[in-house]
């Protein structure tokens, strides 16, 4: 295929969801399985829409790994940076939204195989091969992973590729929130195109009164593009010579589980797929026409819509006629 390859890196697991709603993980009856991981959500938004994506990460040898491994395929993402690790097993988060509104997290990861992920490990060829390189993880924290994490963000960017980068704050992981925004901050300069939540920018900030200025705050000068999902209530986007808003659609919301990978996946679809970006070294000119992009943005924006309308992240995925359906009204 001409497409040029989306490369994402990080983590991979299941998340164990409970049958019913409004009960504490200890009162579940039953739980579901659903495959997630943001890094992984994001290179399946991409296939969904007619791109090619490549998944970087390691999975337990065992059930839950083969099983994840067999759902990239299925979407006909590349699993060829995939490694198994004998040792150590695949990674399992329990999430339940309980009946007094906390989110309750139980994780299985003591450690998991995603973290035992070794810099030897990498395919660097395939690597190299890519034209955007996503990371978005809690890679971050431990070795080995943190320096594979480092040498692969390294490897993409000296043959070329935009580096895009989504935190995926969830503070329960980190062993502590400073931590976190030092890890967070420690990779921020190096990413061409970052998108953050809106509960991000503030924690990112240190500050509850967000506005243009204090986003602005995090600007650095290899920055391209700063984006900031929120919700229902669209996203904003920043560049070095305009800044401004698309709104969100309106759909039913039933799960927003995987929006915001569903919005970085398909931005990262429309860089790819411009042809003037692309002829024209990637780097310099994504964001050259306001017009043009504030069009990318509303077509993330419909992605995203449409992914809060189904339970799960990746059954929720959108095709590019879906999402031109909602576009079109
Ligand atoms: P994140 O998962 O990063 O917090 P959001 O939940 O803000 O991301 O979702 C990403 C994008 O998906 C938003 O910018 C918006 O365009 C769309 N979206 C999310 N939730 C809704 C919603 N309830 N209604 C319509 N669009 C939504």
């Amino acid at each position: 295929s001409s497409k040029g390859l989306i490369v994402s890196f990080g983590e991979m697991l299941i998340d164990f969801v409970p049958t019913v709603s409004g009960v504490s993980l200890a009162e579940a009856p039953g739980f579901l399985k659903a495959p997630g991981g943001a890094p992984a959500n994001v290179a399946i938004a991409v296939t969904r829409l007619g791109g090619r994506a490549a998944f970087v990460g390691k999975l337990g040898d065992d059930e839950f790994g083969h099983m994840l491994a067999g759902i990239l395929k299925e979407n006909g993402v590349s699993g060829d940076g995939i490694n198994f690790d004998k040792g150590a097993r695949t990674a399992l988060a329990f999430v339940t939204l309980r009946a007094d509104g906390e989110r309750e997290f139980m994780f299985y990861r003591n450690p998991s195989a995603d973290m035992l992920l070794t810099p030897e490990e990498l395919n660097l060829e395939l690597i190299r091969s890519a034209k955007v390189f996503h990371y978005g993880s809690i890679s971050l924290i431990v070795e080995p992973c943190r320096s594979a994490h480092l040498k692969a963000m390294e490897a993409a960017k000296d043959a070329g590729a935009l580096l895009s980068y989504d935190p995926n704050l969830r503070l329960p992981l980190w062993p502590s929130a400073e931590e976190a925004r030092e890890q967070i901050m420690s990779i921020w300069d190096k990413a061409d195109v970052i998108k953050v939540s809106d509960v991000e920018l503030e924690f990112l900030t240190g500050s509850d009164k967000i506005d243009d200025e204090s986003t602005m705050s995090l600007w650095h000068p290899n920055l391209k593009l700063l984006l900031v999902t929120l919700g229902e209530n669209g996203c904003k986007y920043y560049t070095k010579n305009f800044h401004g808003g698309v709104e969100a659609f309106h759909v039913k919301t039933v799960d927003t589980t995987g929006a915001g990978d569903s919005f970085v996946g398909a931005l990262l679809c429309k860089i790819v797929d411009d042809q003037a970006i692309l002829e024209a070294s990637i780097k310099t000119v994504i964001l050259y026409d306001e017009a043009r992009l504030r069009e990318v943005l509303r077509f993330a924006c419909a992605c995203g819509a449409i992914t809060t309308t189904k339970k799960g992240a990746i059954p929720a995925l959108p095709t590019v006629s879906a999402a031109h359906g909602l576009i079109k009204g």
